[in-house]
């Protein structure tokens, strides 16, 4: 004999509310309903204060509180991380044409190419520490040693040795 508990007893669950139809009023335009809120501070928003972001829709308080500006690039760097890499990557490209090729260590030399483009982009922008900025630094080393590594070293060697200079001004600027 068993005696199972009856499935049908009513049990305290009930539907749950619906959240999304809540209505406010803006924090900055009383007069306005919305149903948004800041996603950091939850401040009531109408869509003409929203303000997108990349990590959601913020009040135009929150908007201004940006990301380390460390991390963060402008056009301006850009420009001027381009500049500083490509002018290092000739001035180093001819540097290394007037080295003899020494065997296996001519690859310190790309490096130090690298670790040269990497500094002068690295300080060309103040010293971000942006994704785009390390890439320019890398395609800088590594485009700019490329066809005199190839000259000196021959294709397989030459291709190491830039891909070695793009590694190390990328380490550098990241
Ligand atoms: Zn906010
Ligand atoms: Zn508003």
């Amino acid at each position: 004999m068993t005696a199972h508990p009856d499935p049908t007893a009513p049990s305290d669950q009930r539907e749950p509310e619906p959240t999304d139809a809540e209505i406010f009023y803006c924090a900055t335009h009383p007069k306005v309903e919305t149903g948004l809120r800041c996603g950091r501070c939850d401040t009531p928003i109408c869509p003409r204060c929203l303000v997108m972001t990349p990590v959601g829709a913020r009040c135009r308080e929150c908007a201004r509180l940006k990301p380390l500006p460390m991390f963060v690039a402008g056009p301006s760097h850009y420009a001027l991380a381009i500049v500083a890499g490509l002018g290092v990557a000739a001035l180093g490209s001819i540097a290394l044409l007037f080295l003899p090729p020494f065997g296996f260590l001519t690859l310190l030399l790309y490096a130090g190419f690298g670790l040269a483009v990497g500094e002068a982009v690295s300080r060309a922008t103040n010293r971000k520490r942006a994704k785009g900025i390390a890439v320019v630094a890398a395609c800088c080393a590594g485009i700019g040693s490329l066809a005199v590594a190839v000259a000196m070293l021959g294709p397989a060697f030459g291709l190491i040795g830039a891909i070695l200079a793009a590694v190390v001004a990328w380490g550098r600027v990241r």
